[in-house]
């Protein structure tokens, strides 16, 4: 099993030594707003993916939710302001995009296409019981969809988590699994890295869009 780690950052979170030194081991992805992407730099120093992600209420909505918004004029200029902070504060090239709360809809993925991003990771894949390899990365419309397989909202004693990635592994030869990993569990029990690592390999963004674009 190949997985792909990564984590989104919506509000100032500082990093421990003993947090980074785990999350150095694998080529993760931090998904960022670009009104705190500052605290992603420990990130980028230890050889993580910077991409983006927006949550409409750092722009002035009362809701949360880029779905509710159904002007794709309005939803390129919001991902875009995200995207130009993003690039210009820590200096990088992104790809990726996702959706805060993971709020996305057709328009919303115009949107994002529109503004010529490679690939988009915002759903989740609800459950994990079917025979259909639906957990795999896949082109729609010219964007690259990255599906979330698991949230690890938990700790490595995660049922859920266990049952699917053993039904993966089961169905599948080479599954590339996408993993969210929120940060404050990340801080909390940094050796959950580590256990995932003796369990697959973890590939880089850059491999997944290389693998799966065509
Ligand atoms: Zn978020």
């Amino acid at each position: 099993m190949k997985y792909l780690y990564t984590t989104d950052l919506e509000e100032p979170v500082v990093f421990p030594e003993k947090a980074l030194e785990e999350m150095k081991k694998v080529p993760g992805v931090v998904f960022t707003t670009g009104k705190y992407c500052e605290y992603a730099r420990p990130l980028l120093d230890i050889g993580w993916a910077i991409q983006v992600h927006t949550h409409p209420r750092f722009f002035g909505y009362e809701h949360d939710k880029l779905k509710h918004i159904s002007d794709v004029g309005v939803l390129k200029s919001i991902i875009e302001a995200d995207r130009t902070a993003v690039e210009k504060t820590l200096n990088v090239k992104t790809t990726c995009f996702r959706a805060g709360k993971l709020s996305m809809n057709p328009i919303v993925e115009e949107a994002v296409r529109k503004l010529g991003f490679l690939a988009d990771s915002s759903r989740l894949v609800p459950h994990v019981f079917r025979l259909t390899p639906y957990w795999e990365p896949y082109m729609h419309n010219g964007l690259l969809e990255i599906p979330i397989v698991h949230c690890l909202d938990r700790e490595d004693k995660d049922i859920n988590f266990n049952l699917k990635r053993i039904w993966i592994g089961l169905t599948a030869s080479a599954p590339v699994v996408c993993l969210l990993h929120h940060p404050k569990r990340v801080i909390e029990r940094p050796s959950v890295v580590s256990w995932l690592s003796r369990l697959g390999t973890f590939i880089s963004i850059d491999q997944v869009i290389e693998e799966y674009r065509c």
